[in-house]
């Protein structure tokens, strides 16, 4: 892989990276190979959201957990979760990726927490989970309180 990585750039590229089929954990591999090759421009890395593995690393051939179908294009099952984006990115971050992003299977929540990972703090970042608010594991009891006091009016309010 790293061969090719090597020709695109002796053939010009400004950026070689990784793009679709992998998902976050068996790109890693790609890249951290890339990164230790000494490729001499940024590289650029976007996975697709779903648990690809050494046996399956493309999420086209993934099987679907409960029929061991090829799960395509019915994809759901195979998602990954938000902590598996926000590795991801802390991963790339200590790497020093200039661009990631992500590709197949990808959806708001996961560009957020994909940007938080990197430090940064989008306009989105006001609707990510605050577990200090949760109902039965939060710290804010005050204010989880009159939330729930309100949801509870508005559900009997409705029905
Ligand atoms: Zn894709």
């Amino acid at each position: 892989m790293n061969e090719a990585l090597r020709r695109l750039v002796e053939a010009g590229a400004d950026v070689v990276g990784f793009n679709c089929t992998r998902g976050p954990e068996t790109i890693m591999k790609l890249v951290e190979s890339a990164t230790n090759a000494g490729i001499k421009v940024p590289l650029a890395v976007l996975p697709v959201l779903y648990r690809t593995t050494d046996e399956y690393p493309s999420f086209h051939s993934l099987p679907d957990p409960k029929t061991g179908e090829r799960a395509f294009p019915d994809m759901d099952c195979l998602l990954c979760s938000r902590r598996d984006v926000i590795e991801f990115g802390q991963r790339c971050a200590q790497l020093k990726i200039p661009y990631v992003g992500l590709c197949c299977g990808n959806a708001p929540h996961y560009t957020r927490a994909l940007a938080e990972s990197y430090g940064r703090r989008p306009e989105a970042s006001k609707y990510s989970p605050d577990m200090a608010m949760h109902g039965w594991l939060g710290t804010k009891k005050d204010v989880v309180d009159e939330h729930y006091s309100v949801t509870i009016k508005s559900f009997q309010n409705n029905f």
